[in-house]
This record gives structure tokens, sequence and C-alpha cells, in this order.
């Protein structure tokens, strides 16, 4: 063999997680184009609802897992880090104000080109689908909810806002309690480090996890769909784009000055997780990860801004609802008029601010805002079919904002280092989940001296 004079080039794992996507939808559209996902059949039964789901839903699980003690642990040593409450004051707002505007700018840009698309004029409304209402909960409830009346619940059921709200309010408590509870705090660090750990081996299955999510999720759809409302995608898909490419890279370069060029393929691995699991939130630990490994955030910004964005902030949801809006309105020969569109931007930022980034939940907030602007819910049965693969792509848009506003906090705060930022191989996942050999060795012998004293132990009480 000639194995040992020639060392193998080895893939990234990024490379590896795009190659499990391309196969994934590939693999996807042959079971769904040759009908080999016809209900009761055994590919449809032991292949995509068998196999690719089990492997899918267990990744995505793993994920869902780690959120809560990550945002947990790094929220605090964040607040800790930061060590000036006044200082966290201005991260939050700034970060606020940035992400309402993005949102603001996604869901105009949206309407605008919509509306002068003409989308939705003369289609059929001919649904079989039924979608019912959610009302909008007041605003004086999303505040009200920010504060977790039970802890434990909160944890349990994910309350991100609330999570938040209590793992700042755990810091800030630290930093006052000061030296005495030094301990706690090197707890609270060393706990992050493992989190991240665990994010970094659950990480290593990533390219067979992604290929699995997308080979169920594109044999599953409706492609005939697709092309009956081709208008509505194709301009959807385009004003995502354009938000994604030109509107979010422009912020970034006019509030931080850094190169979008390297930020765009630093968070490809980061979109991949977001179109395959189509939910900000189980993206949250991979988003952490290259937003502080690879972009250069500091911890104790990008611990806020990325769980608070992946909740508050949904570009990409925004956008969808300004296009729905327009192509529902025009497909039931409905005028909303400037005040009409005034509201609907109105609505879906607000909207967007109380719900949590989980799959499909755009349609929900959809729904709030057609209460809320008099067009008929039944309409968004139009596009309910479509909207699996649309929710993917704008949950890549959604976090590409999320880490967007991230590193211009950050570098308005001075905590954006730069030479990582710069390095194109700063925190690349191979070689953080390699042991290196020393710390291998090194871990054999603390092993090694822990059992040697049991057994000495147990030897010195039975004599
Ligand atoms: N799935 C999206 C997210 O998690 C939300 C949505 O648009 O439905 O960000």
């Amino acid at each position: 063999m000639s194995g040992e004079t020639t060392q193998p080039k080895r893939l990234s794992l990024t490379a590896k997680v795009l190659i499990g996507m391309g196969l994934g939808i590939v693999v996807g559209l042959a079971i769904n184009l040759t009908g080999l996902n016809a209900k009761g059949s055994w590919t449809e039964l032991y292949v995509v609802n068998g196999l690719f789901h089990i492997a899918g839903t267990m990744f995505v699980t793993a994920l869902k897992m780690l959120v809560a003690p990550l945002v947990f642990f790094s929220l605090i040593s964040g607040v800790i880090g930061i060590g000036d409450i006044r200082e966290l004051g201005k991260v939050g707002a700034k970060a606020f104000v940035l992400y309402l505007l993005t949102t603001a700018i996604a869901i105009t840009v949206a309407l605008s080109i919509a509306h002068f698309s003409g989308i939705g004029q003369g289609v059929e409304l001919s649904s079989t689908a039924t979608f019912s209402a959610k009302e909008a909960p007041p605003l004086s409830q999303v505040l009200i909810d920010i504060v977790p009346g039970n802890v434990v619940n909160a944890f349990a059921t994910g309350k991100m806002l609330q999570i938040i709200f209590f793992s700042i309010l755990v810091g800030i408590s630290i930093l006052m309690v000061g030296k005495k509870a030094l301990p706690v705090v090197e707890l609270v660090e060393i706990s992050n480090e493992i989190m991240m750990k665990m994010v970094n081996i659950i990480m290593a299955v990533a390219p067979y996890a992604v290929f699995a999510l997308l080979g169920k999720a594109i044999a599953n759809l409706g492609l005939d769909l697709l092309a009956d409302l081709a208008g509505y995608v194709v301009v959807l898909v385009g004003v995502l784009l354009f938000h994604l490419f030109v509107t979010l890279m422009i912020i970034l370069m006019l509030f931080s000055g850094k190169s979008p060029g390297i930020f765009l393929k630093k968070m490809r691995e980061v979109q991949v997780f977001a179109f395959s699991t189509s939910s900000s939130n189980a993206t949250i630990p991979v988003t952490l990860r290259v937003v502080t490994d690879r972009l250069g955030v500091h911890n104790s910004i990008a611990s806020f801004t990325v769980p608070f964005g992946a909740t508050i902030n949904m570009d990409g949801t925004a956008i969808m609802q300004g296009v729905a809006t327009v192509f529902i309105a025009n497909a039931y020969g409905v005028d909303l008029g400037l005040t009409g569109y005034l509201t609907v931007i109105l609505m879906s930022v607000l909207a967007s601010i109380g719900t949590a980034g989980v799959p499909g939940v755009g349609l929900i907030m959809l729904s709030m805002v057609f209460t809320q602007v008099g067009l008929p819910v039944e309409g968004i049965g139009l596009i309910l079919g479509v909207d699996r693969i649309l929710d993917m792509i704008r949950t890549a848009v959604n976090v590409t904002g999320d880490a967007t506003v991230s590193v211009i906090v950050a570098k308005s705060e001075k905590k954006l280092d730069e030479t990582i930022y710069d390095d194109p191989r700063a925190g690349l996942l191979e070689e953080e989940i390699a042991i290196d050999e020393e710390v291998e060795h090194e871990l054999a012998e603390v092993v090694e001296e822990i059992h040697e004293e049991i057994v000495e132990e147990s030897r010195h009480k039975r004599g």
C-alpha cells in the first residue's frame, strides 16, 4: 500500500456538508420524479419516512437539545465578559434597532417589488387547502411574556426571550455578588466551553444528517405546485436572494467596513443548516459557533445577538409576508392602498418579535397580518403547498441577518477580532474536532491514575 507516502487530501467538513446537501437534493428529486415516494411504497416507508426521517429528526433534535443550555451558559459568560451593565444595555439597544430596521427594509422592498410585478392577478381561486386564522397577541402580552413566571418551564419549552431574560439577570447578579461568585464564574465558563465542544461533536455527523433532511424534504415536495405558482415563487426567491446578497451585504459594508466575500463564504455552513432544518432556533448552536470562532465576534456580543436575533429578527419571513400579501390581495382583487401596506409593514415587524424561529411559523404570522388588514385568511391556502421549500430559503436569509447584525454590533463595540474574521482557516471544524495526540496521551494518563487510585483504595478497605 502506498498510503504511507502519499497523504490523501482530506475534504473539509464544510465541503462534506455541501456535498451532503447536493446529494440530498439529487436523491430527493430522483425519488420525487420517479414516483418512488408514492404512499405505501417501500421507498416511501423505509427510505423517505424511515431512514431519512429518523436520521434527520435525530440530528435536528440533538441541535435543539443544545440550544437552551448553550444560550444559558454562553449568555451568562457573555454578560460577565461585558462586565458593565450600561454597556449591556447599549449592545441590546443597538441589536434591537438594527434587527427591526433590517426587517422593515426587507418587507418594504418585498412589497414594492411584488406590487410592481403584479403577481397574483388572474390566479384561479381554487385552493383546497384550508388555513385557520391566528389572532396576533397584543403587544402588551408579548412584553409580559418576556418575564418567565417559571424558569423550569421556560427552559423546558424553549421560550427563547424568557431564557435570555433569566440568563442576563443571572449574569448581572453574579457581577453584583463580585469576588465571592468567582467559582461560579469559572463553572459557567467551563460549562460554556463544554457546550461548544458538544456542538462540534454533533456537527461531525452533519454531512449525513443534511443529506437525510434534504432527501426527505425534496422527495415530499409538490413540484407540480411549484410550477403552478411560478410567479409567486420566482418573485419571492428573487427578493430573498436580493436581500441576502445585496441589501444585507451593503449594510454589512456600510456599518462594519468588513468584506462581504469572507462573510458569505464563512456563513455558508450556517445557511446550509438553516436551509436543511427550516429553523433559526435549531440553528443557534451552529450560528453561534461560526459567528464567534470563524467571524471573530466576541462571545459577550454573540451570546446575546444570536439567540435574540433567532427570535426577533426574521428578514426572510418578512419578505415572504410582503410578497404573499400582494399575491393574495391581487388574486382576490383587493386594493390594499398605502395605509394597508404600511399596516402590513408594521404588523410583520411586530409579529416577528414575539414568535420563535421554528418551521412554518411564517404562515402563522401571515395569518395575523391578514386579519389585521382584512385580507381573507383562507387565501393562505393558495400558497400552502409550496411553503415548505420557501421556508427553507427564508430561514437561510433569517440567520444571515442575525450574523450580519452580530458583526456590526461587535465592530461598533470594538469586540470584533478582525484577524479571525480575515483568516479563511479560523475556527475550521475539522481542526476543532480532532483531539490532538498530546491531549489524548494526557487523558490516558489521568484515566490510568484514577484507576490506580481506585484499586489502591479498595485494597485498603479490604485490608
Ligand atoms: N422557519 C423560519 C425560521 O425559523 C420562520 C418562518 O419563516 O417560518 O426562521
